[in-house]
């Protein structure tokens, strides 16, 4: 049996050691966590780009310590305006519903990771309303709130599901004239900009924005969920020219595309000040057309999205059943990722 004495003694030769190890431990690793937490100030203040990847920590003097790597994203939101990029000005077309609130948020919360993006949002009212105003206000988007209410006689001519009732066609011809008026001929060229028609309804990848951002006149790409298809698209040859539509629903369009399958060049959209959306006497379906036919001609549109073989934007709603397998029609490549 060891004495108490012993006992004694031997704790307090232990206790010291212990004591002395810790301090030293705590010693090592304390100006390393001050250092990182320094660098992450630094980050965040310094931050310009979209992220920034921090440098493992070096435990050169330090054997006991295991090295981790620490990868750290800093980001900002909408990401820091670039001198260089040219803007996107993206046109909403919106009206007071149940879901409204709702498909905003989700656009703004897509736009908002997208770099030099204006939003034009345009609603289909009398006035602004409240609740849109709110919502700018509290997404810190660069945007611009404008309205224009689409008359009676054009909402209430029957079906409302008729095809020639204009949907969102007065609000975006009212962004073309605000982006006239703004972007004078004489500022011209220091105004490198796209234009890009973006419903509230529909799911845009970001991929999609940086694809148009390099358009020189008007370029195209595939939308799914449009026309009863799983997707319509142009049709490119093997010179990477457009020379026909992937379409259903009356290929012989001259241009057979969905509002979300294209984007203008600004230059473009002040060089032809008198395209617009036709209103009157305007098929179902022929709306992009009407504008399109006054800016460009087929031989002009550029194809993105890998050659107009990847789909980088979904329309929400379908008045038909979507079908599945159109691969013997030859619209439909089934092999394409949707
Ligand atoms: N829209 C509008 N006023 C209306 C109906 C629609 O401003 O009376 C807007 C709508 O918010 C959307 C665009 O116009 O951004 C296209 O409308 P919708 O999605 O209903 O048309 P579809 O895609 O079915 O052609
Ligand atoms: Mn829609």
């Amino acid at each position: 049996m060891p004495k108490r004495r012993d006992i004694l003694a031997i704790v307090l030769i232990v206790l010291p050691w212990t004591l002395l190890i810790t301090v030293w431990h705590q010693g090592a690793i304390n100006p390393l966590l001050a250092a990182r937490k320094d660098d992450r100030h630094e980050s965040r203040r310094d931050s310009r780009n979209t992220f920034t990847l921090k440098k493992p920590c070096s435990s050169e003097n330090n054997k006991d310590i295991v090295e981790v790597v620490h990868t750290e994203y800093v980001y900002s939101r909408p990401p820091p305006w670039s001198d260089v990029l040219p803007t996107l000005h993206v046109v909403t077309p919106t009206y007071s519903r149940p879901v409204q609130k709702a498909e905003l948020t989700r656009l703004a919360n897509t736009f908002l990771h997208v770099p030099n993006l204006h939003w034009i949002l345009v609603e289909d009212s009398p006035r602004r309303t409240p609740l849109v105003t709110r919502l700018l206000r509290e997404t810190s988007q660069n945007y611009t709130h404008l309205n224009v209410e689409t008359p009676r006689n054009y909402k209430l001519r029957g079906d409302t599901r008729d095809p020639r009732i204009p949907r969102g066609t007065m609000q975006r011809n009212l962004a073309l004239r605000w982006l006239r008026e703004t972007f004078s001929s004489n500022n011209r060229h220091s105004q490198p900009g796209i234009v890009y028609f973006a419903d509230d309804d529909n799911t845009y990848s970001l991929e999609l924005f940086e694809e148009m951002r390099s358009t020189r006149k008007v370029s195209v790409w595939p939308v799914a969920f449009v026309g009863g298809l799983r997707y319509e698209s142009p049709k490119v040859n093997t010179l990477g020219k457009v020379y026909g539509w992937k379409t259903v629903f009356d290929p012989h369009r001259p241009f057979a595309i969905d509002m979300a399958g294209f984007a203008v060049n600004l230059h473009l959209i002040l060089f032809k000040p008198q395209a617009y959306f036709k209103l009157r006497g305007v098929k179902g379906g022929y709306q992009e057309s009407s504008l399109l036919r006054e800016l460009v001609t087929l031989n002009d549109l550029e194809p993105k999205a890998a050659n107009c073989t990847k789909v980088l934007v979904w329309h929400t709603r379908t008045e038909k059943p979507v079908l599945v397998n159109e691969g013997e029609k030859g619209f439909t490549d089934s092999n394409v990722e949707i």
